[in-house]
């Protein structure tokens, strides 16, 4: 009797899926007979699944049967191949893709190396090349979504329109002259006609970005929390990453930077903080408390050798913790996948702890983890009905990819940036069988290399 029963209940969405040709919805974009990994709630997985797209949104995931339902002028076969949702990179400057490689292996490279070379080279044309650069890259390695920071933000911004590539992006202010402004501070002037400029595009969500706590005093700091607050946008910042920053703020306020940016009101959920080294333990409950995003970059702050940020212990705690890549003068390479062996590995050597670190939780922490530190958890992150189409398929016949167990682990621990084949960003094809179609990557490339002389001859001077 029970088989029967369940025969019975299995053959009610067939009957009533059999009258198909009048129930057929209109589809943009199917992709089926995928490993679906959808990074929902439950961690549902759908081995033979599909997901449908609609006017740049997802309208349906599940088994490849819930194709039926929909017609589509474009499908996507990607059977053997994983399909989940876009990574988000929460902490980047793609523009210094034009510096990759400079300067490495050397102490107190920001000061004496970074803003010197800035200042004296970067224009709205290094900007524009290096950003659009910088974004063929990340969206070659799976990338949807960046939070990014730097000079001539519009510029950056007007790359994510023309590649097809969502972005929080935010326009540096600190307490010097800066590439884009003659005047400490110019970057307000900047920042505030950026976001003006940029605040109803479907793809780019203008910020601010005060530099860091030793880089944008107290009063420039809370006018930046008003401004944000007046125009409603999100702020990206540096915090607790410099040794001499805790120094600092210890000596002439008696607290932690997270602290002392509490004490100023910055901490809300408007704030991406990146890095977060020297978090204590009362830190990571005023980041909770507060609802702050934070963006852990592993591979920027072990080659820099600050120290481990606690993203375990944050992660654990509940605190909003996404993955960043940081610039690629800092971290090199813009692609997540890359990162995701190193944020797990070194947690479990910090804690000491094998269990440490789970690759199902980096994989989290790359996705839907990173929708939470951006705050967009309700658009992006996962492949749920609703929620914006930024999704990827990775290669499964690669050569690490196979025997193929446990997908968190092959991720995490095997996969590579070359694996994923396409990404799709709010509906849209933007890379299909590792072709970008928006832009044309040689040509690209070429700008960067000829800017790349211009820039060593600066630095040989
Ligand atoms: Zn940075």
């Amino acid at each position: 009797m029970p088989d029967r029963a369940i025969a019975l209940l299995c053959a009610v969405p067939l009957l009533f899926a059999a009258p198909a040709n009048s129930a057929v919805q209109p589809a943009d974009l199917i992709v089926t007979h995928a490993y679906v990994v959808t990074m929902n709630a439950s961690k549902a997985i759908y081995e033979d699944g599909a997901v449908v797209i609609k006017d740049g949104h997802i309208v349906a995931v599940g088994p490849a049967a819930i194709a039926a339902a929909y017609s589509s002028p474009k499908t996507i076969d990607a059977s053997g191949d994983i399909v989940m949702p876009g990574m988000i990179d929460t902490h980047t400057h793609a523009s210094m893709t034009v510096f990759r490689g400079l300067g490495d292996d050397v102490p107190d490279r920001l000061q004496r190396f970074i803003f010197p070379l800035e200042h004296k080279v970067v224009d709205r044309e290094i900007v524009y090349w290096g950003a659009l650069y910088g974004m063929a890259e990340m969206i070659q390695g799976g990338v949807t979504t960046i939070a990014d920071m730097y000079y001539f933000e519009d510029e950056v911004a007007r790359c994510a329109q023309k590649i097809g590539m969502r972005g929080i992006l935010g326009e540096t202010v600190l307490n010097a002259p800066a590439p884009d402004s003659k005047e400490p501070y110019g970057g307000f002037e900047y920042a505030r006609k950026f976001i003006q400029d940029f605040r109803r595009d479907p793809l780019v969500t203008p910020a601010f970005a005060p530099h860091a706590p030793y880089t944008v005093d107290a009063e420039h700091l809370r006018i930046v929390q008003k401004e944000a607050d007046a125009l409603d946008v999100p702020i990206l910042m540096h915090v607790a990453e410099m040794p001499s920053e805790v120094e600092d703020i210890r000596k002439n306020f008696n607290k932690t930077p997270i602290e002392y940016l509490d004490s100023l009101g910055l901490l809300s959920r408007r704030l991406v903080a990146a890095h977060c080294i020297f978090a204590s333990d009362s830190d990571i409950a005023l980041l909770k408390a507060r609802d702050v995003g934070v963006a852990h970059n592993m591979v920027s702050n072990i080659k820099s050798a600050k120290g481990v940020a606690p993203a375990w212990r944050m992660f654990n705690q509940g605190v909003r913790v996404g993955l960043g890549t940081d610039g690629p003068m800092s971290g090199n390479t813009l692609d997540i996948i890359g990162q995701l062996g190193y944020v797990a590995k070194v947690q479990k050597l910090a804690n000491h702890d094998r269990n440490a670190m789970p690759a199902i939780d980096v994989v989290e922490m790359a996705t839907m983890g990173g929708a939470r530190a951006l705050h967009m958890e309700d658009r992006i992150g996962s492949l749920e009905a609703g929620k914006l189409a930024d999704v990827i398929v990775l290669d499964r016949s690669s050569t690490t990819m196979t025997p193929f167990y446990d997908v968190y682990s092959t991720l995490v621990y095997a996969a590579s940036a070359h694996d994923v084949r396409t990404a799709i960003i709010q509906g849209r094809v933007i890379m299909e069988d590792r072709d970008i179609k928006t832009v044309s990557v040689p040509e690209v490339r070429e700008h960067v290399r000829g800017l790349s002389r211009k820039i060593l001859a600066a630095v040989g001077q």
